[in-house]
Parts: structure tokens; sequence; C-alpha cells
């Protein structure tokens, strides 16, 4: 049996006819960018993430570009955010000319609550927690690290539609950045991404800046950009927004049956945090020889992708920040270990059971 890493179509077909119908509307409506789909999305997003207002732009990396601009965080400021995250969260900082400073990561991937404090000093602006891999991070000391020192919250959930700490939503912390990128688990059907925010101005000046600066047509009050989403892919999501609920089930689902008959010594499976939801982005496991698992996996015919193989510090990217090997051993440890699982919509029983058997036998 062949067992690619993801397959996309098949989430496309559980809903097709209505994907196909609403596609057409859109189609047929003569309006394309931020209309009506867009902002009947933006209602029902603000709804589904517990916060006052949602703003669709056009992808994940510009989500989070356009709140850093918005909370006017730039130059000579520092933002601090988890050493393994995916590197647009660092992206997100950097363009705006503020520095990342990184934090290492607890044993559940998300930014270790107590290595913050010890990073704080007068220059720190906000802090960036992405919840990584779907499982929301533990938010009750960062919360309140950032009421102490007076920092702005910034959420990645571009791997969180949908997960909760304390039974509150990802996105609702602080503000939230989305994407909807077409493997995520609310992906459309090309870019697309959203902010989530319960400050009304914030919500104003993102909404002016995704598109050229102006608010009113031609009045254009800053230099903004143009990020916006269309109708099309917003059209889309309100489809699969129905759905996620359903969608999110499935990937638990999957996730548990993997938790309850991967026993596996060299496997180690990931672990939940109490008072946290997993969503189950991706399926990650750590292994101690992970070049040799991935190989056997191959033979196997099933795809397995490393999320991520080189750190942002580590990286060619961002190689000015001066940082060497071993300055970030835990980050740099997962870096080496982690290795996802096939999970996705649709998945059979049989292709589920097929991975779990490899697995054991490896
Ligand atoms: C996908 C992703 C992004 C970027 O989203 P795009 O829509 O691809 O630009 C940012 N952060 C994280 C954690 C992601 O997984």
């Amino acid at each position: 049996m062949k067992i690619p890493f993801n397959v996309l179509d098949r989430q496309f077909f559980k809903y097709q006819d209505e994907y196909e119908k609403k596609a057409i509307e859109v189609l047929r409506s003569g309006w394309y960018v931020l209309g009506k789909e867009v902002s009947e999305f933006e209602k029902e997003f603000a709804e589904y993430t517990e916060s006052k207002y949602a703003i669709g732009v056009d992808n994940g990396l510009n989500a989070l570009v356009l709140t850093f601009r918005a909370l006017e965080i730039g130059d000579g400021d520092e933002v601090l955010v988890q050493g393994n995250t995916y590197i647009a969260s660092v992206m997100g900082i950097s363009m705006n000319g503020a520095t990342p400073v990184f934090i290492e990561p607890d044993q559940h991937y998300n930014m270790d609550i107590d290595r913050i404090e010890e990073k704080i000093n007068s220059k720190t602006k906000a802090i960036l927690v992405t919840h990584l891999y779907g499982q929301a991070s533990n938010m009750d000391k960062i919360v309140d690290l950032c009421k102490k020192y007076d920092l702005y919250l910034v959420e990645d959930c571009a791997q969180s539609h949908g997960a909760n700490f304390n039974s509150k939503r990802t996105g609702s912390f602080g503000i939230g950045c989305f994407s909807f990128y077409p493997s995520k688990n609310l992906g459309c059907f090309g870019d697309g991404g959203a902010i989530t925010t319960s400050d009304e101005k914030i919500a104003q000046r993102l909404k002016t800046l995704r598109n050229y600066g102006s608010e009113k047509r031609y009045h254009n009050e800053v230099v903004g950009y143009n990020s916006r989403l269309d109708e099309i892919q917003a059209g889309l999501l309100r489809v699969k927004l129905s759905h996620l609920d359903e969608l999110t089930n499935e990937r638990e689902d999957i996730a548990n049956k993997y938790l309850d008959s991967i026993d596996n010594p060299k496997i180690k499976l990931p672990k939940l945090l109490e008072k946290a939801t997993n969503v189950w982005h991706l399926f990650v496991v750590e292994v101690e020889d992970r070049e040799n698992f991935q190989k056997y996996m191959n033979e196997m015919e099933i795809g397995t992708v490393i999320h991520y193989p080189i750190p942002p510090h580590l990286s060619e990217a961002y190689k000015y920040l001066g940082y060497k090997k071993g300055d970030f051993p835990i980050t740099e440890k997962y870096a080496e270990t982690i290795i996802s699982l096939p999970l996705y919509i649709g998945m059979t029983d049989e292709e589920i059971e097929y991975v779990i058997k490899a697995v054991n036998s490896y």
C-alpha cells in the first residue's frame, strides 16, 4: 500500500457539491475581491474564534507582518518567539525591522513558559506564541507576563484553528494570526489568511493596512499593502468552516488511533498538555535514528515530512543575527529527531492500520 504524507483532494470531495455550488455562485456574482463573502466569513470566523473582529488577508505570513506593523513594532524593538517555530513566524517580526529573540520550547514543542521572563528587557514589545502542530500553548503564565511587562500578545494560529486552552480559543488571548494555506486545518483552495482581535482600534488599523492604507476608497491614510482576501477563497472557507468541528474530530480520531496503537520504544509519541486541546495539524514523533527511520518508511511507501529540519536561528536567512549551532540545544535537538507521520482528512482505517503496523515493526 502506498500512503502519501498528505492527500488534499479527499477533503474537497467530502463536501464537493457545496464547494462547487459556492464557487459558481461567486463566479457569477461579478464581485471578486473584498465583498460579501469576505465580510460574512469575517463575521463567522470571529464568532468561531471567540474574538470581536476577524480581518481576512491574503496569507498567514502577511497576517503576521500586518499585525506587527499595526502594533507599530519595528526598528529597535524585540519580540520573543519560540526557537522551533516555522520560519514565517520569525519573518513576520523581522520584516518590520524588529529583532526576533528566541525562546526554547517545552516538551510539547511550544514556548517554554519558564524561559520567557529572563529574556524580557526594555526593548521587548511583544510575545509571539505559536500553537505548534495544533496543540494550544500553555497560556496562563504568558498572559500574566504580558500584563506584568505591558507587552502585546500575538498568537501564530496557522496550525491551531479551533484549539483551546482552558476552554478558550487560540487566537482570542491576544491577536491571532491565521493561515488558510491548503494543507492547514482550515485550508482554502489557494492562499488566504486572517487576523483576529477584540480591539476595535487595531481591527480598524488592520482593515486599512490590508488595502493600500485606505478605509475609504482613494483616501489613503498610511502607506499600506495589498493583502486582501478574495471572494472565492472566502466563500469556500465559509463552507469549510461550517464543517470544521467535524474535520477536527476526524483528525482527532486518527491521532487517537496512533496514540493507542503505536507501541515501539524507538518512537516517542506526542504528549498532551493538561488544559490544552490539540487539533492535530501534524502528528509529530521523535526518533533518535531519524534518518534510518525515514528511509525505512520510504521503503514501506509511507510518506513522512520533517517540520522543520533547520531552525530559524541556523537558517541562511537569519545568519545576520549571529547565532551558531549549540545556542538553542532543545530547539536543535527537536530539529534533529522529530518526524511527522501521515494524518489527513479521508484517511481510511486500512491506511491508518498500515502506518501503525509499519511503525511498530521498525
Ligand atoms: C503556514 C504557517 C505560516 C505561514 O502561512 P502562509 O499562509 O503559508 O503564509 C506561519 N506560521 C506557521 C506556524 C505556519 O504553519
